[in-house]
């Protein structure tokens, strides 16, 4: 991993952020080349799964949204990584990475997570470890002048939450119906305890998002007479009134195997 990030450095594509002031921790920079290589690739995103299909829109929504959203989906209480801390020279890990490099499996428990017996700080080798505790990845800020609970807000975690929002909106003011699809492409922000692996799990990110709906089988079922089910033979070269969920899930996850190729 190293040398892939030195070569990245070398060559322009990636630089370590704000590395003049020592860097900062899960954020990445991308250089003269980096950046027409991540156009390119958000272009051709966009051109086959917006552009190019008769069925799908786009949506480019805000990255602070009202905080009832991430209460409605969940986020807010349990978009959260498992915590533990070292007492004896206070090394912080993500519970389950700590887990997986001792060979170990993190134990769910009723309240969330306990760490299994001959758990130990990989950094110094103590046993006096904390309990895992739930540590939210939304990075918070406050909207207007009064940094208040009423005034807290966060840098979206995922861009797939307005697509939902905005559903209906874009189902009135487009000439599409279910089933259809909105696609959303934009930063993110997630608060990583641990960020690593270079650009695979950084705090600040770019996200292509494809929501697609579709009718539940039952309702398939009521208007075309049949569900067709998935079978090794399934044509799923274009997509056919009855097909049932199973179907369209394979048929999308072709279609993006296609495009990665
Ligand atoms: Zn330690």
């Amino acid at each position: 991993m190293d040398a892939i990030v030195a070569l990245c450095k070398r060559r322009g594509f990636i630089y370590p952020s704000s590395e003049l002031y020592g860097g900062i921790n899960g954020f990445w920079d991308y250089g003269p080349l980096g950046c027409e290589l991540k156009r390119n690739v958000r272009e051709s995103w966009w051109r086959t799964m917006v552009r190019c299909r008769e069925d799908v829109e786009g949506l480019d929504a805000t990255i602070i949204m009202h905080p009832a959203i991430w209460k409605a989906s969940g986020h807010a209480e349990g978009f959260a990584d498992p915590m533990v801390d070292c007492k004896a020279c206070r090394h912080r890990f993500r519970a389950d990475q700590l887990c997986e490099e001792l060979g170990l499996v993190l134990v769910r428990t009723e309240k969330g997570f306990a760490l299994p017996e001959g758990a130990a700080c990989t950094h110094c080798g103590s046993k006096e470890l904390t309990e895992p505790r739930a540590f939210n990845l939304m990075f918070k800020t406050f909207v207007g002048p009064v940094e208040d609970e009423h005034a807290v807000a966060y840098l979206r975690p995922e861009t797939a939450q307005a697509i939902f929002a905005q559903f209906k909106n874009i189902l009135d003011t487009s000439r599409q119906s279910v089933p259809f699809g909105v696609a959303q492409m934009g930063k993110s922000f997630r608060n990583e305890i641990n960020p690593r692996n270079f650009t695979f799990r950084s705090r600040e990110f770019e996200q292509m998002e494809l929501e697609y709906f579709i009718r539940p089988d039952e309702a398939v079922e009521l208007i075309y007479g049949t569900v067709e089910a998935l079978t090794p033979g399934t044509d799923l070269a274009a997509p056919r009134d009855n097909w049932g969920w199973e179907v369209w899930h394979k048929y999308w996850v072709e279609q993006r195997k296609a495009w990665y190729r």
